[in-house]
């Protein structure tokens, strides 16, 4: 029995969609880990690297009956259309009284609730189980699921491989294996694949010091009385008025620091802490003549097709909304994302940054962040090292983004000039830590003694490197936000006077430099003209007549002498380390995948995956 929506001709005539190299990867990746034995494995995947399609390539390669499932209408919807599109209809939909109801296909795409309360198919057969949005699979009904296939390949797929309260997503219950399908650094390369959004900080910030934490994030009680505030509300909907219309302006493929075109207002998504929230800043947004919608969780479902609709088209603007728009919406028209819900959840903050980044006529997102979710969780396009037994951690020592005083703009940590105001860094500002507040404050509470063992192994690793003894100094102070007590300091100075061993490694390194720094001259002068990124620089600095050096710029440059150094030759010798790459090659698997011993060894092995 076939589905006669999903045999007309337009939808036949589709033309199939070509996978992308980490798709493919991804695929052979997949088939080798389930060869080997693995049964539960869980897919990362950023919000819009296409998970939906490597799911329907997975279900057109399945020789096993799929059970694909999710816990909403739109998620369900998109790997519908997506199989429609790679030329599978045989598809049953399980959910409330949907009219794709077809218990005799061997695919059935079904909602995780309407499950519960039903009669499941295919029990007690060997199947493929596909769980979309993973990060939820500890919840009771997928608990409860999984129970009940306890032969089933089972597939998750996310982009934060964590629960909603942060912990792992391991252990028995739960995943044995985790597969990353393609990191953002991979993704951001390809302006048809990723576009990484603009972010700016809102001016004003909310005083979340006495909202308590309820559960696994801040109490939404609370937070609504504090969010919900005409100095917070205001500062939103003008910095919406500010920047939604400006399309920055590129040169040589770099941007020049406050050149924008103006142009349409980016489509945008707001989220708010709870409905009455959502709602007055609807109202705020509508009387300053925004075409605006507010919606939540008693929105009609047709009312809500219609809003995200009226979004793609140009009708509306704006949706403002609480945490409904998340997980599952793919209109690429929208171009803005706001915060104006503080969270602790990494998952619901990538989530809803996500929805701004897949590719739409070449408009920049811009994400605004009223919420400091930026600062409290990082910036929501880092890749992390993800983990199925630990919390994630963010990859070797690289700094974070720093927000730029002037206009509040995330910035990237090695730029002297904000790209988006030409405000120059000081040189404070280039080296200050930028952890978040809290994190900073966490680590200081530490006792004296770890600090001094952190130190001490800043010191160890200078000595054997043969760094100067200020970038233990150095290498603290972007730790904990401050300096190590100066008697430290003192003690170490004569401990490295004293060391024969140091004093020649150091030698040592110094010679490599200058050789190599006398190459990178030699290498110049052949080379004869400046890069177009060098012109571009000195450009800019014209424009913005920046480059002299203040007075108290020269005397803090003394100050900082021996620390800068340290670090100015260590950072050589540190780019030259690829932690990302070996991170990423321990994610792939033996080259040659074991011989297959399982009775689902050949669940995918068909060749007409794409
Ligand atoms: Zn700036």
């Amino acid at each position: 029995m076939t589905l006669p929506l999903f045999n007309a001709t337009p939808l036949q005539a589709l033309p199939v969609k070509k996978a992308r190299p980490y798709q493919d990867r991804t695929l052979t990746q997949l088939r080798a880990l389930v060869a080997q034995g693995k049964r539960r494995i869980l897919v990362v995947a950023p919000t819009g690297a296409g998970k939906a399609f490597v799911i329907a390539s997975i279900i057109k390669a399945a020789t096993l009956p799929v059970l694909s499932v999710a816990h909403r209408k739109e998620i369900i919807d998109h790997i519908v259309k997506q199989m429609a599109q790679q030329g599978i209809s045989n598809v049953g939909v399980i959910r409330g009284n949907d009219d794709r109801w077809n218990p005799s296909a061997s695919v059935q795409v079904g909602s995780v609730a309407t499950l519960a309360r039903r009669d499941r198919p295919f029990l007690g057969q060997p199947i493929i189980l596909i769980i979309d949005e993973a990060h939820r699979a500890n919840s009771s009904s997928y608990v409860s699921l999984l129970q009940e296939y306890p032969d089933a390949i089972v597939l998750g797929f996310t982009a934060t491989p964590v629960r909603l309260d942060g912990r792992p997503l391991g252990g028995d219950q739960l995943f044995e294996e985790l597969l990353i399908m393609a990191r953002y650094e991979e993704l951001l390369r390809n302006p048809d694949w990723l576009v990484a959004p603009d972010c700016f900080s809102g001016r004003e910030r909310a005083d979340l010091s006495r909202v308590h934490v309820a559960g696994a994030d801040f109490d939404e009680t609370e937070l609504g009385q504090v969010m919900h505030s005409d100095r917070l509300e205001g500062d939103i909907v003008q910095h919406w008025l500010n920047r939604a219309h400006l399309h920055p302006v590129f040169k040589n493929g770099i941007r020049v620091p406050k050149q924008f075109t103006e142009g349409g207002r980016r489509r945008t998504v707001l989220f708010a802490v709870n409905i009455a929230h959502s709602q007055s800043l609807a109202a705020r947004f509508a009387r300053a003549g925004v075409r605006v919608a507010h919606l939540d969780g008693n929105t009609p479902e047709h009312e809500r097709d219609a809003m995200f609709r009226g979004l793609e088209t140009g009708e509306l603007e704006m949706i403002c909304n609480c945490q409904v728009a998340v997980e599952g919406v793919d209109v690429p028209a929208i171009k803005c994302v706001i915060h104006a819900c503080p969270t602790m959840s990494i998952t619901k903050h990538r989530q809803s940054v996500g929805r701004s980044m897949r590719p739409w006529t070449g408009i920049v997102p811009l994400y605004l962040d009223h919420a400091g979710n930026f600062d409290r969780l990082g910036c929501p396009f880092e890749d992390l090292a993800w983990s199925l037994t630990e919390r994630p951690k963010r990859f070797g020592s690289r700094p974070p983004m720093k927000m730029c005083k002037a206009c509040f703009a995330y910035v990237e940590p090695q730029k002297t000039l904000c790209p988006f105001c030409g405000a120059e860094f000081t040189r404070e500002e280039k080296r200050a830590p930028q952890e978040s507040p809290e994190i900073l404050h966490e680590r200081n509470t530490e006792p004296e003694a770890m600090k001094w063992a952190f130190f001490w192994r800043q010191v160890v690793m200078a000595k054997s490197k043969g760094f100067k003894p200020g970038f233990a100094a150095a290498i603290f102070r972007e730790h904990y936000g401050n300096w190590p007590p100066k008697h430290w300091s003192e003690k170490i100075k004569n401990d490295f006077n004293g060391d024969q061993l140091w004093q020649d490694t150091l030698a040592r390194r110094l010679e490599r430099k200058a050789v190599r720094e006398a190459r990178e001259r030699q290498e110049q002068a052949a080379m004869g003209e400046k890069s177009p990124e060098e012109i571009a620089l000195e450009e800019t600095r014209e424009t913005w007549a920046i480059g002299m050096e203040t007075r108290e710029n020269r005397l803090l440059e003394k100050q900082l002498e021996g620390t800068a150094a340290a670090i100015e030759s260590v950072e050589g010798e540190w780019s030259e380390e690829p932690i990302e790459e070996r991170a990423e090659n321990e994610d792939l698997p033996p080259e040659e995948p074991p011989a297959a011993e399982s009775p689902f060894a050949d669940w995918l092995e068909s060749e007409d995956i794409r």
